[in-house]
């Protein structure tokens, strides 16, 4: 299945005419199969041990390329590291306050909130934001 993700995400950077090099080929493989919404220093400590040329400078490059075209989309957290989502259609994520882990989880867009806020405060709203914290299944069990 992740196979044929990989597949329509490289017909994407070929339609943007992104070059296809085996290591942005491999970080973008990595994105696609980890489900934790890895930071540049994640994917880079996975990948070095296959590519000893590659430095995290080229990992955010390529991430970089990625978000550009809208392939992925880049979460950040005030000065913490940002993490990479490679699922850009709409969903929210929760977050395991003990190992940092992020999930997604569908739910209907809350648009409402949205509007709400716009008669609220008077701004033009672009898009919100909404994070869920707690304690994943595998640190609940370590516990
Ligand atoms: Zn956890
Ligand atoms: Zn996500």
């Amino acid at each position: 299945m992740s196979d044929v993700r990989i597949q329509e995400a490289v017909d994407r950077l070929k339609e943007s005419g992104v070059r296809i090099t085996p290591q942005r080929h491999a970080v973008l493989e990595f994105l696609i199969n980890a489900e934790i919404h890895p930071t540049a220093d994640d994917i880079y400590k996975a990948l070095e041990g296959k590519f000893p040329n590659m430095s995290v400078a080229t990992v955010y490059n390529n991430l970089r390329v990625f978000r550009e075209i809208g392939l992925v989309s880049e979460l950040t957290y005030g000065d913490a590291s940002s993490r990479f989502d490679y699922n850009t259609s709409k969903h929210y994520h929760i977050i395991c306050e003990s190992c940092g882990k992020i999930v997604d989880f569908h739910y209907p867009s809350l648009d409402e909130v949205e509007s709400l806020a716009e008669q609220v405060t008077g701004f033009d709203v672009s898009h919100h934001r909404m994070e869920i914290y707690g304690t994943c299944p595998e640190c609940k069990t370590k516990n």
